[in-house]
């Protein structure tokens, strides 16, 4: 009929004015569901509600004939029929739809600054859900001309070297002890020394392979890898420059900033640039560090020098004020003990860098440094001669060649990219994760969960942002610490001195026992809000562990934390004995109380 054929015609005009148009009715929960899928998936529509015009049902007949389909919501997107809300949601969790919704003409829907941990995590997560994304990666040599492959700080020159040398270290504690044990042929323990040559070139074989599985993932993830240094140049564009220097532009709807930061060195240390090293050079040292200076007194600095002293070079930490700035400085203290005592580490504090200079008879390096005295005297200077000094004061995103400003991107006072809780820097477009974004953990498992958790907001329709309190971390010192929540200090500051109560406790490894290691260095405190009434059922604010295998212990702990366990739920629980973690089931001394917190038997 006429009437019909005028109503198919205006169909057919509303679905190609609109890339989607949603016949609806407001009265149906199908309906209201595709809506909020395409709302979640940030998709406008035009909806033309059919219960809400006169000549709804003659627009029903018109569809059926049209579409064969009679029922609500009737979806086109592009122009096309797609179906109801099950064809919908079926292309959705086919990780279609994204594909379809697409009309903003960029070339890449994301495309990702940085194949670090966060930008990686992002690209695959973002391709996965049906994005077009690309991926730019680039290393700029060290000043000693230091360079690596795909994946960023962590599997490069981070946590993955840091992780396996560390175990180095601990081996040699193991191998140490094992003469008790009972096993024979092994020498004693100052006569095994370790290899630096076997020992780069494994890490490095390993990190190799690391960076071609990341390769791999992101051709099958379907995600353009590009190896060039991008610089933003506009809300939506980018300019990638490779190797040779040849430039090309890209544009996308998206762009992620995930760049990390790169170490700093001092200013005003001649010779620091020169001389100097920093952890991205030191896990691919062609030659034995040797005798090594170590400047700073944070996770870089004091987890190198561990391992560094484990494996036999003489160590020095210069130290400028405390240890572990923003830790548990109880917890500090004692790793610093353990350090010097038992490890051999000599610490130069508080001191500062003067100037490095190559001795022109020994070829080593003389490291004048100036050391204030214990009575906080006039600072004296002092040269120390060794073979490596390594910086290890603290890193910088690079922005300098970045373009942020381009796109008025703004920074913080510490020069970290201001991003709101969803991730979104001051340019609408433009988004920022992981070490380069303000206030974020600089830790890897929280720029992968940013990553993943804001791919899945741009493409997966879920609205979460990622949740940084109740981080767990763990600094891989010889007696590794590891912790979650608020450190005593800080528990303090917030609630006051009275508002808190904390149980403590020192513990001798079962292993530890047999060959005699140090008793009582190791120690767990349990950081709680005081609850009048509510004794012992305190809320708990922070767990800190000093102890073997510290990470493994806390990541479950932290589970605990973050679902807000107090000291009640910890002693309701029972222990795995025998093992250090079982001590935390059962922390009964409150510290200040008088009662020793020595370790007593099973
Ligand atoms: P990154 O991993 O640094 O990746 C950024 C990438 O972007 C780099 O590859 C960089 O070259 C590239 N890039 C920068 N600018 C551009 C550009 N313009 N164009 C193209 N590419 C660019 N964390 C833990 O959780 N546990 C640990 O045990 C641990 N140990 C560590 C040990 C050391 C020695 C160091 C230095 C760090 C350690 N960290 C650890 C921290 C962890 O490595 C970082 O938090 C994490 O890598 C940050 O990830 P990201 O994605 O922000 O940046
Ligand atoms: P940090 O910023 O944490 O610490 C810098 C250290 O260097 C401080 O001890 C600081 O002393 C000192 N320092 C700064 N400037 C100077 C200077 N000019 N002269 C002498 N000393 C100086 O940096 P890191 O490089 O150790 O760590 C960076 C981040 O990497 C960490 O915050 C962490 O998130 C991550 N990381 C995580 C690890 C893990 O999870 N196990 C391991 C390694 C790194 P002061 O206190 O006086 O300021």
């Amino acid at each position: 009929p006429p009437a019909l054929k005028q109503l198919a015609g205006q169909i057919g005009e509303l679905t190609s004015k609109h890339h989607v148009t949603i016949f609806s009715k407001t009265t149906c929960p199908f309906c209201r569901r595709v809506k909020s899928l395409f709302d979640s998936l940030h998709a406008s529509y035009h909806c033309v509600e059919l219960d809400q015009i006169d000549n709804g049902k003659e627009f029903q007949d018109a569809l059926e004939s049209m579409t064969g389909q009679r029922t609500v919501p009737n979806v086109f997107i592009g122009g096309k029929h797609i179906g109801g809300n099950d064809n919908c949601q079926e292309l959705f969790s086919q990780r279609k739809l994204i594909g379809l919704l697409r009309t903003h003409g960029y070339q890449y829907d994301l495309i990702v600054v940085g194949g670090g941990s966060g930008g990686l995590a992002a690209a695959k997560e973002a391709a996965q859900l049906g994005a077009k994304v690309a991926c730019f990666d680039f290393v700029t040599p060290t000043p000693t001309g230091t360079r690596w492959g795909l994946g960023g700080t962590c599997v490069n020159v981070g946590c993955i070297p840091k992780k396996l040398m560390h175990q180095a270290a601990c081996l040699r504690e193991s191998i140490a002890d094992a003469a008790s044990y009972g096993w024979e042929g092994i020498g004693a323990a100052d006569s095994i020394t370790a290899n630096w040559a076997t020992l780069r070139s494994a890490v490095q074989d390993h990190i190799g392979s690391l960076n071609w599985g990341y390769r791999v993932q992101l051709r099958t993830n379907k995600v353009e890898y590009q190896n060039r240094w991008a610089r933003i140049v506009g809300p939506n564009q980018v300019i990638g420059r490779d190797r040779g220097g040849k430039e090309t532009e890209y544009t996308a709807q998206k762009i992620l900033v995930a760049v990390g930061e790169r170490p700093n060195y001092p200013a005003g240390v001649p010779g620091a640039q020169e001389l100097g090293i920093t952890s991205d050079d030191l896990f691919s040292l062609e030659k034995p560090p040797g005798e090594t200076v170590v400047v700073g007194a944070s996770y870089v600095a004091l987890e190198c020098a561990g391992f560094l002293a484990a494996m036999g070079f003489k160590v020095h930490v210069v130290v400028r004020s405390i240890l572990l700035r923003g830790f548990d400085q109880e917890m500090a203290d004692l790793i610093g003990a353990y350090m010097s005592e038992h490890s051999g580490v000599k610490f130069i504090r508080p001191a500062v860098p003067v100037s490095l200079e190559r001795d022109s008879s020994s070829g080593r390096i003389n490291f004048k440094v100036s050391v204030t005295p214990a009575d906080g005297g006039k600072p004296s200077q002092q040269v120390v001669q060794c073979d490596t000094v390594l910086f290890a004061i603290g890193r910088a995103p690079v922005f300098s060649q970045l373009g942020l400003e381009s796109a008025g991107v703004s920074l913080s006072k510490a020069g970290r990219i201001v991003v709101n809780d969803a991730d979104r820097t001051t340019c609408e477009s433009i988004y920022a994760i992981g070490d380069a974004a303000e206030g974020r953990p600089q830790l890897t498992p929280a720029a992968i969960q940013a990553g993943r958790m804001l791919a899945r907001r741009l493409y997966g329709g879920s609205a979460e942002n990622c949740d940084y309190a109740g981080v767990p971390t763990t600094v891989f010192t010889p007696l590794e610490y590891s912790c979650c929540g608020l450190s005593e200090d800080a528990a303090m500051e917030k609630f006051g001195k009275d508002g808190v109560i904390v149980y403590h406790k020192n513990f001798n490894p079962l292993e530890w026992t047999v060959p005699h290691r140090p008793e009582n260095a190791c120690y767990m405190k349990l950081v709680c809000a005081k609850a009048p009434g509510q004794e012992g059922r305190e809320p708990i604010l922070g767990m800190h562990y000093l102890g073997p295998n510290a990470g493994e212990v806390m990541q479950g702990f932290a589970l605990g934390l973050k679902k807000g366990a107090t000291k009640w739920d910890l002693d309701n629980t029972i222990g795995i004995h025998p093992t250090n973690a079982e001590w935390f089931t059962g922390l009964d001394v409150v510290k200040g109380s008088g009662v020793s917190a020595a370790a007593t038997g099973c």
